[in-house]
This record gives C-alpha cells, structure tokens and sequence, in this order.
C-alpha cells in the first residue's frame, strides 16, 4: 500500500531531547536539533544542560 499525502512518520524516539540555557536571558528549554534557539528571546546563544 502506497499512501500518498499522510502525515510524516516522525518517530519521536530517535529525536533526542535536550534540556539547554539560554545564555542570554537564562531560560531553560526543551530543545530537538543541533541549533536549538531560545524560545523567550530568540537567541542562539545556549548550552546544553546535563
Ligand atoms: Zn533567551
């Protein structure tokens, strides 16, 4: 069966969420990816939090 248009098999387990600082205003977020960015201010300065 080829299904045309269904959604993205996301498999949510193989995504590694991450916890990260925000440098510039110090939130703490969930982050997916390399590159996450704050979501308060939008900067791209953040470190992981282990
Ligand atoms: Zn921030």
């Amino acid at each position: 069966m080829c299904s045309v248009g269904g959604p993205p098999d996301f498999d949510f387990e193989m995504g590694q969420v991450e916890k990260y600082k925000c440098k510039d205003c110090g939130d703490e977020f969930k982050g997916i990816g390399k590159n996450p960015s704050c979501p308060k201010c939008a900067s791209e300065k953040v470190e992981p939090l282990k």
